[in-house]
Parts: structure tokens; C-alpha cells; sequence
């Protein structure tokens, strides 16, 4: 039996730069990858919207995982059959794993009541507000609200605050992840899960014996995925320390930022695919 190889990536800060959301630096590799006919699975907290659009862009026609790990959507026809446990929605065999998105309305306007001031999240700011929260276009920013899953909030007040607001949405059942610039509400669910279960479906779809994936990010709301996957490759971001793993086995810590460290770590990660056990 054979084995598939995998990349499992997030997108802000990690393939896309944290600042001006750049890819180039990736494109070469992105090139070598698309040639060796290793899938790109994009893992971010984007929408399926915004994900479709930059998917259109570099011309990625793989599955890919929405907002935290909620959904993975994979293009009708993908695989020989239908995963079990999808929905076909507009061309894509849909996969949830989270609760829809006004689940979390009721508990988030109960605490802007009570504490106001203290965050913003999308769904209240409207897409101007969101323009100003992340400086993206009005174009990309109505994108970004079209949200099916999760709330993103801006936390603005101070860390008792933050403590009260985390338990209450978690007595609501909520689970909130901290991404680069924001905090993520949304139901149980995280990029782990949401890859090994995707993974189980190229396993079968390739009758292989192991899927050897790589997970690459470089924030919390990746760990889950980088803690599960064959291989990680951690992003350096310019704002933070890089996020906390536990495990050390099968780590690559990419040099430099970004796509740039993007590049050089699955230049690195292939280079060990070839390598005998013993080099490894
Ligand atoms: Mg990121």
C-alpha cells in the first residue's frame, strides 16, 4: 500500500504575510508541490467566501477547512465517492463540525450589555467597522463577514474582563480560540479535528496505509492540527513567541516569517521525505 503526502496549511502569517497578506515568496514552492501532485489543504478562520477567492487566485482545487475547523468543503468529485457524513452545497461535499453562527448572538449581545466597550466582534461592527478593525478592503471585509460558523471578537478591555467574557461564552458552549488579531467563538470544534478527519478521507479515497501530512501555522488556533499532524512546521510571527507545542518530535521551525518561512520549512520537509529513516 501506498502513502499520501499532505500539506495542511493556515493562511494569515503563515502562506500569507502577516502584514501585507503576500504569498509570493510561496509561489515557487507552492509550483514544486502543485508538480509533485502533493494536495495544499488551506486551514484558516477565513469564510468559505474568502477562502474561494483566494483559492481562485492560485488556482488551488483542493479540499480546504473554513472558519477554525466548523467545516471542511471538498469539491464535488474529488474523490471517487461522497465522504460519509457530507452534504453536497453548491458543488462541495460539505463536512460540519460546528454549530451555525447565531448560535453565539444571544450570549455575545448579554455581554456587550454588560460590560460595553470592552469588544467588537463582526456581526455588530458591520463591515466598515470591520474594514477599520483589520484594514482590509470593503470588498474583503464583506467577505470576511460572511460568516457560517463563528463570531470573530476584538478583545479591548482589560484582562480581568477577558477572563469574565471567556467564561461566560464558555458556560454558553462556546469555544473561543485566540487567532493572530482575534478571538474566534464558535462551537467545539478546532483545525485537529477537522484534519484528521480529512485526513481519514484521502486515506480511504487512496486505499493507503498512512497519510504523512504536514501542519503548518503559527498560532494557537493551530496548534490542535500541528500537535496531530506527521510533521509540523511552526511560523515565527513578528508580534509573539511562536505557539506552544508538546511535542518536540517532528517539528520544523521555519527561518524568517511568513511565506518566506513558509517556503524554506516545506522546502525542508520535502527534503526529509527522501531522506532515509536514519537521516530523519
Ligand atoms: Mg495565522
Amino acid at each position: 500500500m501506498s502513502a499520501v503526502q499532505l500539506v495542511v496549511t493556515d493562511l494569515d502569517g503563515s502562506l500569507l504575510d502577516h502584514h501585507d497578506y503576500s504569498y509570493a515568496p510561496a509561489l515557487p514552492v507552492l509550483q514544486v508541490l502543485e508538480e509533485m501532485r502533493v494536495p495544499v489543504v488551506f486551514a484558516s478562520s477565513k469564510t468559505r467566501a474568502e477562502m474561494l477567492a483566494l483559492r481562485k487566485e492560485l488556482g488551488n482545487e483542493h479540499p480546504f477547512i473554513v472558519e477554525n475547523g466548523a467545516a471542511v468543503l471538498i469539491p464535488e468529485g474529488y474523490f471517487l465517492k461522497a465522504p460519509e457524513h457530507t452534504e453536497l452545497r453548491d458543488g462541495y461535499w460539505v463536512r460540519e463540525l460546528a454549530p451555525p453562527r447565531q448560535q453565539w448572538a444571544a450570549p455575545l449581545a448579554a455581554l456587550r450589555a454588560s460590560m460595553p466597550g470592552a469588544f467588537e466582534d463582526f456581526a455588530s461592527a458591520g463591515t466598515e467597522g470591520i474594514v477599520a478593525m483589520t484594514g482590509l478592503s470593503v470588498e474583503k471585509a464583506a467577505l470576511a463577514n460572511e460568516r457560517e460558523y463563528s463570531e470573530p471578537v476584538q478583545w479591548r478591555g482589560d484582562d480581568d474582563g477577558l477572563e469574565a467574557f471567556l467564561a461566560t461564552l464558555d458556560d454558553a458552549g462556546a469555544r473561543v480560540l485566540k487567532g493572530g488579531r482575534f478571538y474566534s467563538v464558535a462551537g467545539d470544534c478546532d483545525k485537529g479535528q477537522a484534519l484528521a478527519w480529512l485526513r481519514e478521507q484521502y486515506r480511504l479515497a487512496a486505499s493507503a496505509a498512512a497519510v504523512y501530512d504536514l501542519a503548518v501555522g503559527d498560532g494557537a488556533n493551530d496548534v490542535p492540527m500541528l500537535e496531530i499532524a506527521h510533521r509540523a512546521l511552526v511560523i515565527p510571527a513578528p508580534d509573539r513567541p511562536l505557539p506552544a507545542l508538546t511535542r518536540d518530535e517532528g517539528v520544523i521551525v521555519g527561518e524568517g516569517m511568513g511565506p518566506v518561512a513558509w517556503a524554506w520549512g516545506v522546502r525542508e520537509w520535502l527534503r526529509s521525505l527522501y531522506q532515509t529513516p536514519e537521516e530523519r
